[in-house]
């Protein structure tokens, strides 16, 4: 029996919905959540989620605002802008969109931001936090992740969780997200010895490699949820038929795309797992929408902390 897919988009815009409910009620008590926005420089793909999430913002009702130093701008002035959004009371949350232009030194100008205000939850403050399970702000793809399971009812305690990829923004708090709700956790990595053996153990497999379709049927054992964080534009068609050239995956508006755009967004998971496991995020439309759903949910998380009172945990909202 093919995979259940776990659909995102759905769960993403519920999350939407319950943080338009609390904004609402933060509303009644003359407090209006507010995200500020830096983009420097021009990268047509961060101007594109930049856009997304001011958008969302819109949406659930936070106030967003849009900086746009220019491509030139130096560490300094992007340090004088954060110090300003840091002082400035009706700002909750500041998020530095990556990459920065390469003269800028972007660890020291992450580190400037406010942990209070770090609703992309990289500050070392909040990593920490989140190791030391202490309530603070949890980076938005890997709560996601945690969302999707929840929310779709797979049970996380005592399961065997294999997480590919070691990366700061995903592996690594993913991985800690898994330990801290129960589950025995795997940590893979480039070095990792025979991985589809390790992969197989796994009850959940998340995946966020960054290679287009590497985990094929035979990492997954039968029945097991995989989550696929992977985000990878396919532009060869050797590649695109390696993924979906097989009769059983044959998929024509993929078709359609990859002959009209020349290229498709796929994830790390190769379709063939579909046959395998019992539980798949699809992409586009699994993690993909529950990046932007938790920044709003942190925003008003950091807006609720900051002001001494707790945002409710979504999934037991
Ligand atoms: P990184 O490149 O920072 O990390 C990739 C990780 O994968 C590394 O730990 C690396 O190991 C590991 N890796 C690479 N090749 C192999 C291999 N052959 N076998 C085992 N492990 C391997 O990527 P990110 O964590 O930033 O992103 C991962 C994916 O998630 C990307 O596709 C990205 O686009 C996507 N993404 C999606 C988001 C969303 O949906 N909103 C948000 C963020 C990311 P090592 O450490 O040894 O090098």
């Amino acid at each position: 029996m093919p995979a259940r897919i776990l659909d995102g988009t759905k769960i993403a815009s519920d999350i939407r919905c319950e943080v338009a409910v609390e904004v609402k009620t933060m509303a009644a008590a003359g407090v209006r959540p507010g995200l500020a926005v830096i983009l420097a420089g021009h990268n047509p793909a961060s101007e594109i989620y930049v856009r997304g999430k001011v958008k969302a913002c819109e949406e659930v009702g936070i106030y967003g605002e849009q900086h746009t130093p220019p491509e030139t701008a130096t560490t300094a002035e992007l340090l004088a802008l954060v110090e300003d959004l840091n002082r400035r009371d009706e700002i909750d949350g500041i998020l530095v969109q990556l990459p920065l232009p390469p003269q800028m030194d972007s660890k020291r100008i992450l580190m400037a931001v406010d942990p209070a205000k770090d609703v992309d939850g990289f500050h070392p403050v909040n990593v920490g936090f989140l190791s030391t399970q202490r309530p603070g702000l949890v980076p938005c793809t890997p709560a996601g992740v945690i969302e999707i399971l929840e929310r779709s009812h797979v049970p996380i305690a005592g399961q065997e969780a294999v997480v590919v990829g070691r990366s700061d923004i995903v592996g690594k708090p993913v991985a800690m997200l898994l330990l801290n709700a129960n589950a025995t956790v795997t940590v893979c990595h480039s070095k990792t010895r025979d991985l589809p053996e390790v992969c197989r153990r796994a009850d959940i497999l998340v995946a966020a490699i960054g290679r287009a379709g590497m985990i094929t049927g035979d990492f997954v054992k039968p029945g097991a949820t995989v989550i696929d964080v992977g985000t990878d534009r396919v532009t060869d068609a050797a590649v695109f038929q390696r993924l979906f050239g097989g009769t059983l995956y044959k998929n024509a508006k993929r078709e359609e795309t990859f002959r009209t755009k020349g290229s498709t967004l796929v994830g790390d998971v190769h379709p063939e797992v579909a046959e395998v496991a019992g539980g798949l995020t699809p992409v586009p439309g699994g993690v993909g929408p529950l990046t932007i759903a938790m920044l709003m949910y942190n925003t008003v998380k950091a807006a609720k902390m900051r002001r001494g009172s707790r945002m409710p945990a979504l999934s037991r909202a």
